[in-house]
This record gives structure tokens, C-alpha cells and sequence, in this order.
């Protein structure tokens, strides 16, 4: 009681907490001992930005908000929408004894994929194709850029996940199957953060500024090797197999000043990571000296039991016990700040713990400056989906691009193709549609469908962008074989692929191209010179196909800017993209990675035409 009675007593004025002229570690420790358990407890708890009213904010001292996946849309939102519903709710935070800032999270995975006209770049599998960290380090300043002129200062991303079965819902989330090309591709972070002076630390996180926010590696550790490719799944695996593929990136991450490690919410050999102590605090937090916060995935603790054995209290104690920081609670944060206190209370969890938890919060919170400039900066509204990020978004599918046959004889090239002809077909469900350019985790997939969501451009807009004006583009979506047969066509550009997905909806055991696309190369291909162009998260099955097509290229899911698709066809820069996994002649060889004994690819893991690598001078 007398501890309570001096620790709320204590008026803020001049406390050193509020002086950013103090040592960051002098800050935390003198904030800490003013807080009540329910102001701890309320630094440890993010909810979902519905459920962030005032009154919420301010009774519970809610310490984190987010718009996730789950999150409903906000299509129509504006910048300036969003950054005055933050600032809102920063208001109600600096409003409370102590006036701690919330940090807001959202999921910015390519680009600022939840928010109207945001710059949306290839996904992280393109991006692996393009085995180009510097690029995805400016991919990394421009997201900071645009989610900052929201006024989010933290983004749920890099995920360094190393997808070994293309099978898994989330393999495009994965730069590669390769350890080393995920941990080259971690310049995510510094792109998202700013570079770690030579002289920080180890395993201290690093924001540096305004400009730049927090970055998350997800998903901890060994989301990427589940069985069968079933997400949330078990990864079976030895501690050395986990060591040397899954958690190597952790390291890289580490070293390159992470702020926040999200938990997967898969299993190790059975054990539920968001309840594994030994991974989480011995590994994570002890041996590898990482000292920004963790932080569980979306109701992630809600599912380290399972029915009809739930036992939430338990949940609760095991997550924060294994060492997570801030959870991840998006509607039922009652539950979580009840069940919580009751255990800090009766001691099944020490105030050590606790104390752990929000100084790690706050560590970040202090070094990103969200106590000295809370509020949004204003002057970077007109980042978001400017100029200067579309042209990185280009050059970014530009690279991406992975030719796979080019001419169905070796003395045959089929690409570059000439801007100048009489007449060509454009066909494919694909080939018009920025929502499916786009892929999982972007509005389109969340409420809107098409091309209305951003001023980015669809294939189809591309090449008649590029062609000579006087070639004719006939565009048909799916062509029937009569719409064929009088065409005349000097060539057709095919665009087919998967649909939108994310997480476990995309989990897929078949791997076979949709309908609609296989008939339309069927179709196609069959009768004029045809460029297949896939849309994918990952390779699929493409064997029966490939002896028809004149030329095949893997364009991933490359986002908003379809302009660099057309870049690349018609020759004003060349193909240098690789490879990022292999590419399977059937799912039963699956799981099957680079350096497998039996290993008998269609594609092999790093395969990858050439036509040049300088610009080419168009025609
Ligand atoms: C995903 C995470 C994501 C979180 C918040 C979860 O379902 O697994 O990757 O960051 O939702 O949207």
C-alpha cells in the first residue's frame, strides 16, 4: 500500500522519464517504478484500432493498437483520415497520470498494402528473385515513408520466414527456401529503421527517426517448416535443423537492430511456440541478447490450448511465463488484463516478469522518440503512393522477373518482344486486374476488387503503354476458340495465375493453375505464338504446359507498378531475376529444396535467363 500511495503520488512534472536530454536507460527505469500493475498491464496489451476508443485507452492504459489482417477495411480512407484517427487516440494516451504514447502497429508487408493508393511493391518471393538487398533496403525507406504519412511509427514486417514447401499459404511472405537469401533480404530493416550506428550494442534496437518506423521479423521461429506446407502447423526438426535454416534470419535481423520479434503461432516438435520459454527468453532473449520487445501474433495465445481443453488463465500464464512481451489481444483485452492481473497478483507470474515485459516496451517506445513527438508528422501526408516510390515499385518488378523459356528451339528468341507489330492479344484473367497483381494481405483482397484501389497500373495498361502506337491490342480475358481462330495475331502475351490468399486460405495441395488460366494458355498457345506471364505467390505446376508455350515468365505477385512487366517484355531493360525457389515438376516431390539429395527439378533453385543486364535501348 505505502509502495502505491509514493508511486501514484508522485507528480510528472520535471520527472527525468519526460527529459529526453537522460540516458534512454535512466527513462525507462524511472517511468517503471512510477507504474501501477494496471499501467504495466496496459503496456503489455495491443488491441484492434475498433476497439480503441477513448475510454478504452484511457481506463485500461492501453499501450499498443493495430489494424491487422483480421481488421475490417477501411477502404476509402485518405491519409489524413488516418493520420487524425491516430493522433485521436495518441491524444487519449498522453491524456493518463503518465502520459505514456501508444505505438499504433499495422501490417505494411509490400508497401502500405492496407491503405487507398498506397505504393504496393512485389511481394517478398519477387523480391528474393531479384537478389537485390539494396533495392529492398529503399523498398524498406519508402514503406517507412508512406506509413508514416498515416502516422503509424511501426509495421508488422520483415517475415523471414524460409518457405521450404510451396504448399504453405505463406510462401510468397518468404524472400526464399534459402537461408542466405532471406538474411541478405533482412536490409528490410534498415530500410525500415535506419541503419545501427557502428557503435550501438548488440541485440539493442535501433528507429531512427521520424522518417523511419519499427520493423518486426516474424514469425518466431520455424513458421516456414510445417508439414506438408499446412499452415500453423508443427515444424519437426532437430535444434540444429531449426539453427541453421529457420532461425539463422533471426540473427541477421538481430544484428541489424530489430525492433520487435513476432511469435508464430505454429509448434516446434509439438510444443506451441507462444508457450516456449526455452525458444523465446533462453534462446531469443538470453543467448541472442535481443533487447527490443516480443510480441505475439493475432490471438495468439488463444490458441495455445485447443477445445475442449481451453483454459484462457493458463494461456495467459504460459505466453507471458514463455517471455512474451506485448500480446496481440484484439477484442477480448478484458479477459487478458483480468486474467493477467490475477496472476501477477497471487504470484503464479513475479513482477520481475512484468517489469521485463514494459521495460522492453518502453525501450523502443523511448528510442523511436514517441515521447518527445507522439503526434503524426504532417508534412509527410503526400508520401504516401508518390512518385518516387512508384519508380522504386517498377524497378522492383523489373527485377523480379524470372524468364524460364525463351523460344521453343535453342536458336529461337521470342523476348524482347518488337513494340512495333500489326496485332496482338493480350489475354488472361490477369492481365487487367491490379487486385490479383497484388495478391494477399492488399485492400483489393479485403473489399475492394480490380483496378480501383490505387493509381498503380495493370499489365494490360503496360503494353499498351509501351507498344507503338500504331500496333493494335486486342484484350480479351478469356478468349474462346472461335475469338481465335480468324485473330491474326503476331503474338499473344498470356497473364494467368492464383488468386488472392493469405495464411492458412492459401494453404494448397494441389498446386495447379486455375481454371480459367490453364485453358486460356491451352487455348491460346495452341494457335498463336504465345509469352505465358504467371501471377503467383509460388511456383505451381506448370509441366504440362510448358512444351506449348513459346516463352514462360514467373512474375510472382508483383503489385501495383504492372508497368514494369511491360519494361522487361519488350526489351527496355533486360531479365535478371533468379530463381528464389525451386520450381517442382510435381507436388509429389514436395517438400523438395536446393541441395536435396534426389533432387530433380523442373527449374532448378537460382535458374534464370538473361537478355541483358543494362538497359536495353527500345526499339
Ligand atoms: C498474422 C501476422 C500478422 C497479424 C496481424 C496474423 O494473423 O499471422 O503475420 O502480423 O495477423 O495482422
Amino acid at each position: 500500500l505505502l509502495f502505491l500511495l509514493l508511486c501514484c503520488s508522485m507528480s510528472t512534472k520535471g520527472a527525468l522519464y519526460k527529459n529526453p536530454k537522460i540516458p534512454i536507460r535512466v527513462r525507462v527505469s524511472d517511468l517503471l517504478k512510477r507504474m501501477t500493475i494496471a499501467e504495466k498491464i496496459g503496456q503489455m496489451s495491443q488491441i484492434e484500432r475498433l476497439n480503441a476508443t477513448d475510454d478504452v485507452i484511457k481506463n485500461y492504459y492501453i499501450g499498443s493498437v493495430l489494424s491487422g489482417g483480421g481488421s475490417p477495411p477501411l477502404p476509402n480512407d485518405t491519409a489524413t483520415d488516418w493520420v487524425e484517427r491516430i493522433d485521436a487516440m495518441q491524444k487519449a494516451a498522453l491524456s493518463t497520470r503518465l502520459g505514456i504514447p501508444i505505438i499504433y502497429g499495422i501490417d505494411a508487408v509490400h508497401g502500405h498494402n492496407n491503405v487507398l493508393n498506397a505504393t504496393i511493391f512485389p511481394h517478398n518471393v519477387g523480391l528474393g528473385a531479384s537478389r537485390d538487398p539494396d533495392l529492398v533496403k529503399r523498398i524498406g525507406q519508402a514503406t517507412a515513408l508512406e506509413a508514416r504519412a498515416t502516422g503509424i511509427p511501426y509495421v508488422f514486417a520483415p517475415c523471414v520466414a524460409v518457405c521450404r514447401d510451396p504448399r504453405w499459404g505463406r510462401c510468397y511472405e518468404s524472400y526464399s527456401e534459402d537461408t542466405d537469401v532471406v538474411r541478405q533480404m533482412t536490409e528490410l530493416i534498415p530500410g525500415l529503421q535506419g541503419d545501427v550506428p557502428p557503435d550501438s550494442p548488440k541485440g539493442v534496437p535501433y528507429v531512427a527517426g521520424g522518417k523511419n518506423v519499427a520493423a518486426c521479423a516474424k514469425h518466431y521461429v520455424g513458421d516456414d517448416g510445417a508439414h506438408n506446407g499446412i499452415d500453423e502447423n508443427n515444424t519437426a526438426t532437430s535444434f540444429h535443423g531449426l539453427l541453421s535454416i529457420h532461425m539463422a534470419p533471426y540473427y541477421t535481423a538481430i544484428k541489424k537492430g530489430v525492433s520487435t520479434v513476432m511469435v508464430s503461432y505454429s509448434s516446434w516438435n509439438g510444443d506451441k511456440m507462444h508457450a516456449n520459454h526455452f525458444l523465446v527468453t533462453d534462446f531469443l532473449k538470453n543467448k541472442l541478447r535481443f533487447r527490443g520487445f516480443v510480441i505475439s501474433d493475432w490471438q495468439g495465445i488463444d490458441r495455445i490450448t485447443s477445445p475442449p481443453y481451453n483454459n484462457y488463465t493458463y494461456s495467459v500464464l504460459a505466453s507471458v511465463t514463455a517471455g512474451i512481451d506485448m500480446i496481440m489481444i484484439p477484442y477480448n483485452y478484458t479477459d487478458f488484463i483480468n486474467d493477467l492481473t490475477y496472476l501477477v497478483k497471487y504470484n503464479f507470474i513475479p513482477m520481475t516478469r512484468i517489469d521485463d515485459a514494459v521495460s522492453r516496451i518502453l525501450r523502443v517506445k523511448f528510442l523511436m522518440g514517441l515521447f518527445d513527438k507522439p503526434f503524426a508528422d504532417r508534412s509527410l501526408i503526400n508520401q504516401l503512393g508518390n512518385q518516387k516510390h512508384r519508380e522504386i515499385a517498377r524497378e522492383a518488378v523489373r527485377k523480379s522477373l524470372v524468364l524460364l523459356k525463351n523460344g521453343k528451339s535453342p536458336n529461337e528468341t521470342v523476348l524482347p518482344l518488337p513494340k512495333k507489330s500489326k496485332k496482338i492479344l493480350v489475354a488472361g484473367t490477369h492481365a487487367d486486374n491490379l487486385g490479383y497483381q497484388c495478391g494477399g494481405w492488399t485492400i483489393a483482397r479485403q473489399g475492394l476488387s480490380g483496378n480501383n484501389f490505387t493509381a498503380g497500373t495493370s499489365i494490360l495498361q503496360a503494353i499498351k503503354n509501351t507498344v507503338h502506337p500504331t500496333t493494335e491490342v486486342v484484350f480479351s480475358e478469356r478468349p474462346t476458340s472461335s475469338d481465335l481462330s480468324d485473330g491474326k495475331y503476331d503474338y499473344a502475351v498470356v497473364v494467368v495465375g492464383e488468386l488472392p490468399y493469405a495464411e492458412t486460405a492459401g494453404d494448397n495441395m494441389n498446386l495447379m493453375i486455375p481454371v480459367p488460366g490453364a485453358r486460356t494458355i491451352r487455348r491460346v498457345c495452341r494457335v498463336v505464338k504465345c509469352v505465358v506471364v504467371l501471377i503467383s505467390g509460388r511456383p505451381l505446376v506448370v509441366q504440362p504446359y510448358i512444351e506449348m508455350m513459346d516463352a514462360f515468365v514467373a512474375a510472382w505477385l508483383p503489385g501495383s507498378e504492372g508497368q514494369g512487366v511491360a519494361d522487361v517484355l519488350f526489351g527496355d531493360y533486360g531479365f535478371t531475376g533468379k530463381l528464389p525457389r525451386t520450381w517442382f515438376k510435381s507436388v509429389d516431390q514436395l517438400p523438395m529444396n536446393v541441395g536435396d539429395k534426389d533432387y530433380d527439378p523442373l527449374f532448378p533453385f537460382g535458374y534464370g535467363l538473361t537478355t541483358g543486364t543494362e538497359p536495353i535501348k527500345s526499339i
